[in-house]
């Protein structure tokens, strides 16, 4: 006998190609054939659970289809054998005028897509077959009821018709007999929508409604395949990355009946909570109802609970294959199901998705329970979910009055009054206030007020609406596409749908994880997993089973992961901070603000000077004030490294404003009063203004333009390093220089760099060697990274300025002026600012890495751009085995886990061949 799971000879290498196979063929890992839907029913039915049987028609036929413009030959043929075989088993035939079998048609690709058709259900009822369906049923309510859903469904996804028109007939009829639900319409009203359902059919489609039942059907599986390429189809797979040409699979089911009276019903089901994790019975039921009813809010639902009163036997029947589904897919389960008079049937079930919390909760009890290993334990929590418990949430004790619901786009809880146009939000958030814009859509010039913002809300748009993309690119919290929200900038109000009026002032809260929108303030409590990751150990709750559960799978990510996890700070603060969550070290510690504020003045006259005496004069005064910074940091990461980046900002960005001070001088001018100072500084301003600064003279190029302001940082930083060397301490900086394209101009500054260590070390009477390395943020750095790496004793990839030379644009004007609609588009599906563009900007790194590897050998090689932060990139990061990444403090543990995510991924596919 042969393995009864052995199906390699129907599945697989079959010599003639297979379309359709039954329910009883598949299996769970068939999804590329039988879609997710088809194959997770296949394995219910394998594991012996009450699936009404069915076929699986493969995305092979939907592929064949899609490029020939026909159906397979051989797929009439072989959906016929199929039904013959389903009509064999039921015991009744499609369209027959006494007792008629009844299927649904549901597409099913291998990725949910909730852009394409819907399900139609009661294919198979005619004039003659809905009267069989009636008598055998004794039920004329529930045939007629099935019958009219059955036109307005075909109606609606296999002839596109639009399904307002359905839906206004029948409040009409509902109006009409005052009923309040559609349970209260009667056999006779039902039997009228289905006439009239009819006529706007033949209006609409200009063709009769079928009453062929095979031509029902094949229609129904031709409008399935169809659905993949529409445009909201395309839409969301480009935006995905879902491949085109995989197609769809059409599930054919035998319907069993929830509408056949109140010992029938249809529920949906969890196997725990997916909003907390906590075990137990989830779900709705709706007793007397059919297919989505229960989700489409038209009756209240009772909970899943109650049923346990209705009907004992079936109640217990599910637990029972709640519990065998789970232990079977070791997850949690979502499971669609229906009860036909006292009868359960399973009609679908995958793994569930689940809030943050839920996600780390039910790993942790996953594990607890032996069902699952650590490692896998890791595989079913994502950094992008830790991130969402590190935010301040809202205080779930606190009451709060929920007005609407939207998309949450950005993360985070904030609270502020209402504006509703950037000059206010500006104007308010000035004096002190806290705001939220509040906008329909934002565009461009809403740049400012987004800036002044808190949060930002609008009532229209999508994840990738303008608000969306640059709230996440500025980190600000933004609930998007609040649609029940009527916001009339004009009026400077919005109306809530209850048909309360929010003016502008009024306090309002928005939460950027859930999109919900609160009227008031909402009391805001720092997030219970940060303090917990800030390692002190009294402050964690141990009852707190999410906290337990995110400690857990932290410390198996940081045996696992091979990665370093630096971050980047520039302040002592930040420094601490980074440390206490875990941070192996600083990978990028920009040096720019150290010349900003009081200094600004010293750095003018750095630049202002005549002669060199003036320079040095100027310089030796920010000298002890730079090495105290230096001292701090290299104090706060004893024993760590601290990457330490010298100026890269462009010069004029110490001066002042080029238009305020030729108003200055102007004005002074006119009013006959000479200043030759202003004057100068405003040749000098002007001298140093470029029209495209971001390519101008930065980084090394002024290193090597002025000399001496790298060589001061180099002395502060070798005396700091020596300083604290001999009080005992163990400071480890690393030199970074910015911007090298070119191996000559980083070899021009590590002499220098070596000359001043070498001085300092003499001066201090002690051996002194800091690691001089450099960024690679340029396509030329990476190309020639083999000769760069000659010099170089550290890489370290400024990925957003890659980005932005590889692409050719400016982060802040594009992200402002057409990302959104690239986004739109498709063009990519996230902003190669957020996840790295593996194909280009990560081909360059991966490149880099490799030969800069190659001239030398010990070479350390990171990354220090925001996506050291972002889990996809770290992924990639991974995979071509950098050796850390550095990302924002409060980054750190995301990237911690993610570096440990990638790692034990890695080892269970090598594991598994
Ligand atoms: P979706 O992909 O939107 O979940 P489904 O194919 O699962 O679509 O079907 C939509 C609704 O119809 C669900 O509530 C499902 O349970 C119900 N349904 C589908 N097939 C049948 C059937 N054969 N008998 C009864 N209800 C069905
Ligand atoms: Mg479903
Ligand atoms: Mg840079």
């Amino acid at each position: 006998m042969t393995d009864p799971r052995d199906r390699s000879d129907e599945l697989e290498g079959r010599p003639v190609q297979q379309y359709v196979f039954d329910f009883s063929q598949g299996s769970k890992d068939d999804k590329d054939l039988l879609g997710g839907k088809g194959a997770n029913l296949a394995e219910m039915t394998r594991l012996g659970l009450p699936v009404p049987p069915g076929f699986t028609i493969t995305t092979a036929a939907c592929r064949h289809y899609l490029d020939t413009g026909a159906e397979p030959e051989s797929l009439a043929q072989e959906v016929g054998a199929h039904l013959a075989a389903l009509q064999e088993k039921t015991g009744k035939r499609l369209g027959d005028p006494e007792d008629p079998l009844l299927v649904s048609v549901r597409s099913g690709a291998k990725h949910s897509m909730p852009g394409m058709m819907e399900t139609v259900l009661n294919v198979g009822l005619t004039d003659i077959s809905v009267i069989g369906l009636a008598a055998r049923s004794g039920d004329n309510r529930f045939a007629w009821d099935s019958y009219r859903r059955l036109i307005q469904m075909f109606g609606k996804t296999v002839l596109g018709i639009d399904g307002e028109i359905f839906d206004e007939r029948l409040e009409a009829r509902k109006k009409a007999r005052q009923a309040e639900a559609d349970v209260e319409l009667e056999a006779g009203d039902l039997r009228m929508l289905v006439e009239e359902f009819k006529d706007i059919v033949l209006v609409e489609s200009g063709r009769d409604f079928p009453q062929d039942p095979r031509q029902q059907l094949d229609l129904a599986i031709r409008a399935v395949f169809e659905s993949w390429n529409t445009e909201r189809a395309r839409i969301y797979r480009r935006q995905e990355r879902i491949p085109d040409e995989l197609g769809t699979a059409v599930n054919v089911c035998a319907m069993v009946f929830g509408n056949l009276g109140p010992d029938s019903g249809t529920g949906v089901a969890f196997t725990r909570d997916p909003a907390t994790g906590e075990q137990g019975v989830y779900g709705d039921y709706l007793s007397n109802a059919q297919g989505e009813d229960v989700v489409a809010g038209i009756r209240n639902t009772l909970p899943l609970a109650d049923l346990e009163h209705l009907d004992q036997a079936s109640y217990d029947e599910l637990l029972n294959i709640m519990a065998t589904l789970e232990r079977h897919y070791r997850d949690l389960c979502d499971i669609e199901f229906t009860i036909e008079r006292g009868k359960l049937w399973m009609l679908q079930t995958r793994v569930g998705k689940r809030t943050a919390a839920a996600a780390f909760r039910i790993a942790g009890q996953l594990a607890d329970e032996g069902l699952i290993d650590e490692d896998e334990a890791l595989q079913r929590v994502t950094g992008e979910q830790l991130a969402r418990l590190m935010f301040p949430q809202f205080d779930p004790a606190a009451p709060r009055d929920l007005v609407a619901r939207g998309m949450g786009a950005s993360p985070g809880a904030a609270v502020g009054k209402a504006a509703f146009d950037s000059a206010t939000a500006v104007a308010w958030s000035d004096a002190g206030d806290d705001v939220i814009l509040v906008r329909r859509e934002t565009n461009p010039d809403d740049l400012r007020g987004m800036v002044a913002s808190r949060g930002v809300l609008t009532s229209r748009g999508g994840k990738t609406s303008h608000a969306a993309v640059v709230a996440r690119g500025m980190g600000r919290t933004c609930v998007v596409g609040v649609e029940a929200l009527r916001v009339d900038p004009g009026e400077r109000a919005f109306t809530t749908p209850d048909g309360t009026r929010v003016v502008e002032g009024d306090v309002i809260s928005i939460d950027g994880g859930t999109g919900e929108v609160y009227l008031g303030e909402v009391p805001v409590v720092p997030s219970a997993v940060v303090d917990a990751l800030h390692g002190d150990d009294a402050a964690i709750d141990q009852d707190d089973e999410v906290v337990t559960a995110v400690l857990r799978l932290m410390k198996h990510a940081d045996g696992r992961r091979r990665l370093g996890v630096r971050a980047n700070a520039d302040t002592p603060d930040d420094a601490r901070r980074a440390r206490q969550l875990g941070a192996g070290g600083i990978g990028l510690c920009r040096t720019e603000h150290m010349f900003l504020g009081p200094r600004r003045k010293v750095v003018e006259r750095v630049i202002l000077a005549r002669t060199d005496e003036q320079r040095t004069e100027a310089l030796d005064e920010l000298r002890p004030v730079q090495r105290a910074d230096f001292t701090e940091i290299l104090e706060a990461m004893d024993g760590l490294p601290v990457t330490i980046r010298l100026l890269d900002p462009p010069l004029h960005e110490f001066l002042p404003d080029l238009t305020d001070l030729s108003v200055r001088v102007a004005v002074a001018e006119a009013t006959g009063q000479h200043d030759t100072e202003a004057a100068e500084l405003l040749a000098e301003v002007r001298r140093l203004d470029e029209t495209n600064p971001m390519l101008g003279m930065r980084g090394v190029r002024l290193g090597l333009v002025i000399p001496e302001l790298f060589a001061l940082q180099v002395r502060a930083i070798a005396e700091a390093t020596a300083d604290l060397r001999q009080q005992g301490r163990d400071p480890r900086p690393e030199i970074m220089v910015p911007l090298v394209a070119a191996v000559q101009e980083l070899e021009s500054v590590r002499e220098m760099a070596l000359t001043t260590i070498a001085d300092v070390a003499r001066a201090h009477r002690i051996e002194l060697s800091i690691p001089i390395g450099t960024m690679i943020e340029l396509p030329r750095a990476a190309m020639t990274a083999h000769q760069i790496a000659e010099v170089a004793e550290f890489f370290s990839f400024g990925t957003n300025d890659l980005t932005q030379t590889t692409w050719g644009f400016s982060r802040d004007d594009v992200e402002a002026a057409f990302f959104p609609a690239y986004l739109e588009k498709g063009i990519f599906g996230v902003s190669p600012f957020e996840s790295i563009d593996e194909e280009g900007v990560g081909r360059l790194v991966s490149i880099a890495a490799w030969e800069g590897k190659e001239s030398r050998t010990d070479l350390k090689v990171g990354v220090c751009g925001e996506h050291g932060g972002d889990p996809a990139s770290i992924h990639f990061f991974e995979k071509i085995l950098l050796d850390y990444v550095s990302c924002s403090p409060f980054r750190v543990p995301v990237a911690r886990l993610e570096a440990g995510r990638a790692r034990s991924d890695a080892g269970q596919r090598e594991a598994s061949g």
